[in-house]
C-alpha cells in the first residue's frame, strides 16, 4: 500500500459492525437505519428491475433523476439546470471523492472541519492534497464553528473547504452566521466550498438546514453534494450527487467517470420517484427521529453518560467521564462483550484524539425497542 494511504486500511464502521456481530451486540455504532424506506420508492425499484432498466444508466445519471435532483434543489430556492450542473453519483461518498481528485492535488490545503467525517480523511489523501483541520470548539451548550480558527487555517495553498452539516458525529447544524463566515472566507480567498449535505432533512426542533451555494457569492464556487441513503432509509443504495456549476460539475464527472462509470440503474428512477412524491414521508421520519433521539438522550443520560445535545443527524454524543471513564476509544472496544452493545469512539474522527477521546457516538435511527434494549444494557455500567 502506498504511503499516503496507509494510515486508513480499515474503517471504524467496518471494525465496530463486525464486533457487534460476534458478540450480538445491539449495534448503535454504524449509522444506519432499521427499517425500509417509502413503499411508493421500493415499488418503484422493483418496477424498474423488471421493466428492463437493467443495463448501464446514462453517465451523468438518469434524466428523470438529475431532473428530480433539480426540484427538489429548488425548494432551498436555487435553479440548477439538469444537464450541466446536476451529477448523479455512487453515493455521497463518490461525490466527495472524485470532486477531491478533479478539484485538488500535491501541494493544495484543503480544511476540514473536526471532527470530520471518516472518509474524508482518506479522500483527501488520494486526491494527493493534504487537510488542514479545525477543531468544532464547544460553546453555547453546542459544538460550534471555531471562527477564528477557521480564519487561521487558511494560507496561500488552500484551495477548498469541505463542510459538512448537519454534522457527523457531532449534530451540529450550522447556523446562518456561522455560513455566513464560510461563505466570505471562500470568496476574499477564491475558496472552493464542498458541502456534505447527507442529513439535509434530518433537522429537529427550530433548526434549518441551510445550503451553503445559497450564500452570497457561493452558487459558483459550491460543489453540494447530498444522497438518498439518509433520506429515505435505503443506505445500502448508494446514489448521491452533485449539484454544481457546469465547469465544476464536468471537472467531478471527469474523475468519476473512470472511478464506478455509473451506478444503481434500476434505483436511480426509484430516488427520483422519492424526490418528487415522498418527501413528506422523510417529513415524517424527521418526526420520529427527533423522538427517537429524545428517548436515546434520557436514556443515556439515565445510565450516567454525560450527553450532548443533537440538532440533526441521527446521532448522539455522549461523554464518558461521569460513568468513571476517561477514553471512550478504549470503552468502545470492550463495550459489546462487556455489555452487548457498539458505539463509536469519536477521536477516530479526528487528528486530536487526546481532545475528544472522552466522547462516544450512538446512532438512534432504530427501532423504539432495540433503543430501549441498548439502554437497559448500558445501565449495567454504572
Ligand atoms: N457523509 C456523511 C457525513 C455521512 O455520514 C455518510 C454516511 N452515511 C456519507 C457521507 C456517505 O453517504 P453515502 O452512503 O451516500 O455514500
Ligand atoms: N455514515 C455512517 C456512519 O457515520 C456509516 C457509513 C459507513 O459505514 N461507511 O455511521
Amino acid at each position: 500500500l502506498v504511503p499516503r494511504l496507509q494510515p486508513f486500511t480499515s474503517t471504524i464502521f467496518t471494525e465496530m459492525t463486525a464486533l457487534a456481530v460476534r458478540h450480538e451486540a445491539v449495534n448503535l455504532g454504524q449509522g444506519f437505519p432499521d427499517t425500509d424506506g417509502p413503499a411508493g420508492m421500493l415499488d418503484a425499484a422493483k418496477n424498474a428491475l423488471f421493466g428492463g432498466a437493467n443495463q448501464y444508466p446514462p453517465g451523468p445519471g438518469r434524466p428523470e433523476l438529475r431532473a428530480a435532483i433539480a426540484r427538489h434543489r429548488r425548494r432551498y430556492g436555487i435553479e440548477y439546470d439538469a444537464d450541466t450542473e446536476i451529477l448523479v453519483t455512487a453515493g455521497a461518498t463518490e461525490a466527495i471523492t472524485a470532486s477531491l481528485i478533479a478539484l485538488t492535488q500535491a501541494g493544495d490545503e484543503v480544511i476540514v472541519i473536526e471532527p470530520y467525517y471518516d472518509s474524508y480523511a482518506a479522500a483527501v489523501a488520494m486526491a494527493g492534497a493534504e487537510r488542514r483541520v479545525v477543531g468544532l470548539v464547544e460553546r453555547d451548550g453546542r459544538f460550534a464553528l471555531d471562527i477564528e480558527g477557521l480564519r487561521a487555517a487558511v494560507t496561500g495553498r488552500t484551495r477548498a473547504i469541505l463542510i459538512n452539516s448537519p454534522h457527523n458525529p457531532t449534530g451540529t447544524v450550522f447556523t446562518r452566521a456561522e455560513l455566513e463566515v464560510v461563505a466570505a472566507l471562500c470568496v476574499e480567498h477564491d475558496l472552493i466550498a464542498i458541502t456534505d449535505e447527507v442529513y439535509e432533512h434530518l433537522v429537529f426542533d427550530d433548526a434549518e438546514h441551510l445550503p451553503l451555494a445559497t450564500f452570497p457569492g457561493m452558487r459558483d464556487r459550491t460543489v453540494s453534494i447530498s444522497s438518498a441513503g439518509k433520506t429515505f432509509n435505503c443506505t445500502g443504495w448508494k446514489i448521491g450527487w452533485v449539484c454544481a456549476s457546469p465547469d465544476l460539475v464536468a471537472a467531478v464527472k471527469a474523475a468519476k467517470q473512470f472511478i464506478t462509470f455509473v451506478s444503481g440503474g434500476p434505483l436511480q428512477p426509484a430516488v427520483a420517484h422519492a424526490l418528487d412524491h415522498e418527501v413528506p414521508w422523510a417529513e415524517e421520519l424527521r418526526t420520529s427521529l427527533q423522538a427517537k433521539r429524545d428517548r436515546l438522550a434520557a436514556g443515556l443520560a439515565e445510565a450516567g453518560f454525560a450527553v450532548r445535545p443533537t440538532a440533526g443527524t441521527y446521532f448522539i454524543c455522549a461523554d464518558v467521564r461521569p460513568l468513571g471513564f476517561e477514553d471512550a476509544g478504549e470503552l468502545a472496544w470492550q463495550l459489546p462483550e462487556r455489555v452487548g452493545v457498539a458505539a463509536v469512539p469519536v477521536k477516530v474522527f479526528t487528528d486530536h484524539p487526546e481532545e475528544w477521546k472522552h466522547l462516544l457516538r450512538f446512532a438512534f435511527c432504530k427501532r423504539n425497542e432495540v433503543i430501549d434494549e441498548a439502554v437497559t444494557r448500558l445501565r449495567k455500567l454504572q
